[in-house]
C-alpha cells in the first residue's frame, strides 16, 4: 500500500499545547531530554500495513509531545521499509519540526545476506547507517545504537564504528541496545576513552519482563546512561487489546508478526489481574503498564508502540498519574506471581 499524498487529509500543523502536557527527563551525564513516552515504529510502517493511519499516528504522537522516533534499518515489513515509508511521512508533515525531534536508527540484528549484513563491525554498521539516512531521506540522525551485542565482534571495534559515525556527523549521539550491564559498563568505558560516552541503552523492560531490575538500571544509573525501556505493553499484551480473544487486525492476529499468544497462557492470565487494579486507579492496562515504568525515575523514557492515534492518546494520559501507593504495588506483584 502506498501513501495516498494529502487525499482526504486537511492541511496540518501540529497543536501548540504539545508541550504542556508531556514531561522530559534526562540523565545527569547529558542534557538532553527525551519525552517521557517515545514513540517506535518497529510495527505498523511496513508496505504492508495501512500508511495513511501510520501518519494519523505520527501526526498524533507529536501533537502529544513525543518528540522522539525510534526505527532500525531492518524494520517493516520488508526491510528497510519503515524507514522509507518513514521518510516519506516526515517529508510532508514534518520537516519543518525536524529540529524539534529526536529521530533514531539502529543496526546489529540482520539486514542482508552474505557475512556483512549484520553483527557489530566497522563495515555493517558505517555501510548500514549510509542506507538508513539514504532511505530515510534525513541528513543525520539524533541518535545511532548498536541494536544488539554480537559475540563475534569486539567491543573495541564497535565502540570506534560508533566513534566514527559521531565525528562524521551522522548521528549527534551514540546508543546501544539490549547490551547487559557488564557489556554496556565496558562500552561506556570505551566510548570515554574515544571522548564520547553512550547516551542510552534501549532495553526490553515492561510489568512481564523485569529481567533489568537485576543489574542494568543500577549500572546504567552509575554510569550516566539512559534508559529507554522498549516493549513496555508487551506487545499488546499489557492493555486491554486480548481480553476477550484476539481481534484480527491486531498484531497477534498477523501471521508476520514475533507475538505468539499461544505461547503465553499466564501473561494474559496475568493481564486479565492487572486491568482489575488498573481499573481501580481509573487508568486503562495500557496506561497503568506505562506509568508504573515511569514511577521509577531511572526509567528516562518508555518506548511504545502504537497503531492507531487512539492509542497514543490512551498511552500519553499514562503520565497524569504515576504515583502508585503500597498497597497497589503489593497487588501488582500479586497479579504478576500468583498464577
Ligand atoms: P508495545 O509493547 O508498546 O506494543 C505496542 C502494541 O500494543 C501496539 O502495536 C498495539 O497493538 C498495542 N497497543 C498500544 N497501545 C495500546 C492501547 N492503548 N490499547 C490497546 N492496544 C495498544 O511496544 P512495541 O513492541 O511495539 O515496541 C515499541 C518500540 O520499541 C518499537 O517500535 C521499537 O522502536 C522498539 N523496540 C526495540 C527493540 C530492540 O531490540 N531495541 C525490540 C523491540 C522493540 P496492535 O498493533 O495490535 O494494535
Amino acid at each position: 500500500m502506498q501513501i495516498s499524498d494529502h487525499k482526504g487529509i486537511p492541511g496540518w500543523h501540529p497543536d501548540e499545547n504539545r508541550y504542556n502536557l508531556m514531561p522530559y527527563r534526562r540523565t545527569a551525564a547529558s542534557g538532553l531530554k527525551f519525552p517521557a513516552l517515545s514513540f517506535g515504529l518497529w510495527h505498523n510502517f511496513g508496505d504492508c500495513d495501512d500508511l495513511h493511519r501510520a501518519r494519523l499516528t505520527l501526526r498524533s504522537a507529536f501533537d502529544h509531545g513525543i518528540t522522539h522516533f525510534d526505527l532500525a534499518n531492518n524494520y517493516g515489513p520488508p526491510y528497510g521499509s519503515a524507514e522509507e515509508n518513514f521518510g516519506k511521512i516526515f517529508r510532508k508533515d514534518f520537516l519543518s519540526y525536524r529540529h524539534e525531534l529526536l529521530i533514531s536508527s539502529k543496526a546489529g540484528y540482520d539486514m542482508w545476506p552474505g557475512p556483512y549484513g549484520r553483527g557489530g563491525s566497522k563495515k555493517y554498521l558505517l555501510t548500514s547507517i549510509e542506507q538508513s539516512l539514504k532511505r530515510t531521506g534525513l541528513e543525520y540522525f539524533d541518535i545511532f545504537y548498536h541494536h544488539c551485542p554480537d559475540p563475534e565482534t569486539p567491543l573495541e571495534e564497535t565502540a570506534l564504528a560508533l566513534l566514527q559515525i559521531l565525528r562524521q556527523g551522522k548521528a549527534i549521539y551514540a546508543g546501544i541496545s539490549n547490551y547487559d550491564h557488564e557489556k554496556m559498563h565496558t562500552m561506556q568505558k570505551l566510548m570515554q576513552s574515544g571522548g564520547s560516552a553512550v547516551l542510552v541503552n534501549q532495553i526490553k523492560y515492561s510489568l512481564l519482563n523485569r529481567s533489568p531490575e537485576k543489574n542494568v538500571l543500577a549500572e546504567a544509573e552509575k554510569l550516566g546512561i539512559a534508559v529507554m525501556a522498549f516493549s513496555p505493553l508487551a506487545q499488546g499484551i499489557l492493555t486491554d487489546r486480548y481480553l476477550d480473544g484476539i481481534p484480527e487486525n491486531s498484531r497477534a492476529g498477523k501471521d508476520y508478526s514475533y507475538l505468539k499468544l499461544d505461547k503465553q497462557p499466564e501473561n494474559l492470565e496475568r493481564a486479565r489481574k492487572l486491568a482489575v487494579i488498573a481499573g481501580r486507579r481509573g487508568q486503562s492496562l495500557a496506561r497503568m503498564a506505562v506509568a508504573w515504568l515511569l514511577r521509577n525515575p531511572g526509567v528516562t523514557s518508555v518506548l511504545i508502540g502504537a497503531s492507531s492515534p487512539e492509542q497514543i492518546k490512551d498511552n500519553v494520559r499514562a503520565v497524569e498519574n504515576i504515583s502508585f501507593s503500597d498497597a497497589e504495588l503489593s497487588a501488582i506483584e500479586a497479579a504478576l506471581t500468583g498464577i
